[in-house]
């Protein structure tokens, strides 16, 4: 009978409970504003489509609490959403877990949670993993793997071998980490020259490599901008487009279109302003970004209309430094027609930037 008593009070008061949770509360002890907590927003990223591509903002690199990360994997898909990206990979280190004791889990299942979220709410999640070795190999993330308890072997390169085994494209992460110096072992070179190694990151988390720009052009290799994220997104960066993202340019939205044009090789990095990728994918992110009027011909006063989010930095003529062109604004400059542009925030090559023509 006493039991009962409990039960019923219990009942009532979770009763009570929900019905606060759903009505808006106003009285004199509690204020609740009206719809906070119950919208989701996101980043509205404009970076123009180039000629029969979609291109899609992404981060191969992210960490969760299943391996050093400090983040369930679900939330690591709805950070992603609000900040305008399209697709994200999951990539625990393999080999680094100290949770593990704690989490005591199949290698996969940061995965499973993530696609699982993914695929609530519309962005793709591609099932990655970080293998996790010390220099000279370094750290080479695996996307798109099938099972990642596979992967965890003694030997490095049998771990590569199985990772492209199960049609992985591999990626090699922070070249200039953590000895601050960015070095091409013969192992890459080989692994490369076999077709087992495809990208690699010119920006990772706050840093970037310049050497690694001139290794894409001789050997290659896709230019690639990942967070490398262990704490919170808003902990790391700041605002809109303060993220690293990797552009890549698919035939179609798709994990399927995503694998396609990683193979094909079509990526730009993007950090803090910069992109970085080959000479044609950047002429055309800037084709479709900028848009000229001419004033007058004779003087050449031009107005460029930059349609885009990305800032450009331009520099010709006699200027000794660059100027801006602003995100979504005109700006009014004196350029005769047919001189070089050079693009200071476009990247080809170490110290090498995309010059063009802007009429
Ligand atoms: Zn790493
Ligand atoms: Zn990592």
């Amino acid at each position: 009978m006493k039991l009962n008593k409990i039960f019923y009070a219990l009942a009532f008061c979770s009763v009570g409970l929900s019905w606060q949770a759903s009505a808006q509360l106003q009285n004199a002890d509690v204020y609740e504003y009206p719809g906070a907590g119950q919208e989701n927003n996101r980043y509205y990223i404009n970076i123009p489509d180039i000629d029969g591509y979609e291109t899609l903002k992404c981060d191969f690199h992210i960490h969760t609490v299943f391996s050093d990360g400090k983040v369930w994997p679900d939330m690591r898909v709805d950070e992603a959403w609000n900040e305008g990206l399209d697709a994200i990979a999951i990539t625990d280190h393999i080999e680094y877990r100290p949770n593990k004791t704690i989490i005591n889990a199949d290698l996969n299942k940061s995965n499973e949670i993530a696609r699982k979220r993914g695929a609530q709410i519309g962005l793709i999640v591609i099932k990655g993993t970080e293998i996790t070795r010390k220099k000279p190999l370094g750290h080479l993330n695996a996307l798109f793997v099938q099972d990642v308890n596979k992967i965890d072997v003694p030997n490095e390169l049998d771990a590569v071998d199985e990772a492209v085994k199960q049609g992985a494209y591999i990626l090699w992460n922070h070249p200039g980490w953590p000895n601050d110096t960015s070095t091409i072992y013969p192992v890459h070179k080989k692994l490369i020259a076999q077709k087992k190694l495809h990208g690699v990151e010119v920006f990772n988390s706050t840093e970037s490599y310049p050497k690694v720009l001139d290794w894409c052009n001789e050997l290659g290799l896709a230019h690639f901008a990942n967070s490398d994220l262990h704490y919170t997104s808003a902990n790391m960066y700041s605002g809109k487009l303060q993220r690293p993202m990797t552009l890549v340019f698919a035939k179609e939205r798709s994990e399927e279109g995503v694998k396609e044009a990683l193979f094909a090789g079509r990526t730009v990095a993007f950090y803090n302003n910069n992109l970085s990728g080959m000479e044609k994918y950047l002429r055309e992110i800037v084709k479709k970004s900028l848009f000229v009027k001419v004033i007058n011909k004779e003087k050449g006063v031009i107005e460029v209309c930059n349609k885009s989010d990305l800032l450009f930095q331009v520099r010709y003529g006699k200027l000794m430094y660059s100027i801006p062109l602003h995100p979504n604004q005109v700006t009014r400059i004196e350029l005769a027609s047919g001189v070089d542009v050079t693009f200071t925030n476009c990247l080809v090559g170490q110290d090498k930037f995309l010059v063009t023509k802007l009429w």
